[in-house]
């Protein structure tokens, strides 16, 4: 096993987040996150592993300045962790589209960046900034070797008849529209760690994983392959998310044009940022925390809201069912997935005939890796946390 340090950067249009992971023990040695880069107010928060967090408010006016303050916490004299940049020997890059280009993570050449820019028609907000994170680090650490992830990459074996959408076949060919996915890092890392918690071999497993985070969607892996995926061409489809309104009647869009005084700009705005649990609880909250307890004080706008979320969860679970024509194991993840036994609940209480049984004193641990089905369940259900930084490390390490 190689030992080296893994700088792990995942760069949205004003935010930064990264992890410093060792490759051999596979520990966050520092972490952090830069918020409001270029707007005013930019701050840093960054945590050595086994130290204090440390926040700093400090003017970044751009990503190149975020990682270079990075790379200054990084090996500062009293609270960094390596003694310079030499410490570092790759940096593994969170890409969130790479349209049909990439169906694996790798090196970042010149070209690879050109094929990333290529993609952001698909992902106008993401993959500019996925890229300036590329530049700044590219100049401040010329020398060192760096890899690009993708969300979309795990999802790519998808057969076409699962990607293709009922559209003038046309727009697939000129456009590329088309359904991709996404969270593919996480799906692929919770499907191998569920194969390994059973003791099985991943290419003899039919898995459904359910990433139920402020982001939502399922995947199903039938024999070590992504067959089927809820995000689409935009992560805007499938499952109600946080503030997303996932499958909806296309047709509703120019409805509520009409009827609002809206262009399609403004609706979709309202789709991916006002609907959702947040949407459907009257605005109350698009955090689970807040309407789990709501349920449990009888409101009824958050019993609908858990009740229609739980039941487009279900849903998609019994159509990957049938895609993969059966089903070993349903993995729950990500923050609602790892933290919420009412939600695991009201999922497989529709589940009856996969002969689904549940510990219920299993279920009720929050955040722990762990199968929550009884022995005699038939298929198992299991929750795995999570852990895209250390999945992204890996397979930058494998690459570097
Ligand atoms: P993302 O990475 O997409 O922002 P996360 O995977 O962090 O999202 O998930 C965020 C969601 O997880 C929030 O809705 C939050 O309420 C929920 N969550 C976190 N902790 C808990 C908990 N203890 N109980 C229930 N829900 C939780």
């Amino acid at each position: 096993m190689k030992d080296i340090n893994v700088l792990v950067i995942n760069c949205g249009s004003s935010s930064l987040k990264f992890q410093l992971i060792n490759s051999k023990t596979e520990k966050v040695i520092a972490k952090g996150i830069c918020e409001r880069i270029g707007i005013e107010g930019s701050q840093m928060a960054y945590t050595p592993a086994g130290g204090e967090k440390i926040e700093k408010i400090f003017p970044m006016k751009d990503h190149t300045q975020a990682i270079k303050l990075v790379l200054d916490a990084l090996t500062d004299a009293e609270h960094g962790v390596v003694k310079n940049l030499d410490e570092i020997g790759a940096v593994g890059h969170r890409i969130v589209h790479g349209g049909e280009k990439f169906a694996t993570s790798t090196i970042i050449t010149e070209d690879v960046m050109a094929a990333i820019e290529e993609c952001n028609d698909l992902a106008p907000l993401h993959n500019p900034a996925n890229l300036i994170g590329i530049r700044a680090c590219k100049e401040l650490m010329p020398s060192t070797p760096m890899v690009a992830v993708f969300d979309t990459a795990f999802h790519q074996t998808m057969p076409e008849e699962a990607y293709l959408y009922g559209l003038p076949y046309h727009y697939y060919e000129d456009y590329k529209v088309r359904r991709y996915g996404f969270h593919g890092t996480s799906h692929s890392y919770v499907s191998h760690r569920a194969a390994e918690l059973l003791g099985q071999n991943y290419e003899d497993l039919k898995i459904i994983v359910c990433h139920l985070g402020n982001g939502a969607s399922v995947s199903a892996v039938k024999h070590g392959k992504c067959v089927d995926t809820s995000m689409g061409l935009t992560p805007l489809e499938g499952l109600i998310m946080g503030t997303r309104c996932g499958d909806i009647d296309p047709a509703i869009i120019e409805f509520l044009c009409n009827k609002e005084g809206k262009d399609v700009h403004q609706i979709l705005t309202v789709l991916n940022k006002e609907s959702g649990v947040y949407g459907l609880s009257g605005d109350f909250s698009s955090d689970f925390r807040d309407l789990e307890k709501a349920y449990h004080e009888g409101e009824a706008f958050a019993i609908r809201t858990m009740h229609t979320f739980a039941y487009r969860v279900a849903k998609y679970i019994g159509a990957y069912t049938a895609a993969m024509n059966g089903v070993d194991a349903i993995c729950f993840t990500a923050g609602v997935g790892e933290n919420g036994p009412l939600v695991r609940t009201m999922i497989t209480s529709y589940l009856g005939y996969l002969g689904i049984a549940l510990d219920e004193e299993e279920n009720v641990k929050r955040g722990v890796e762990n199968i929550i089905s009884t022995p005699d369940s038939r298929t198992k259900v299991l929750v795995i946390p999570t852990n895209e930084e250390l999945a992204i490390a890996r397979e930058t390490v494998a690459l570097v």
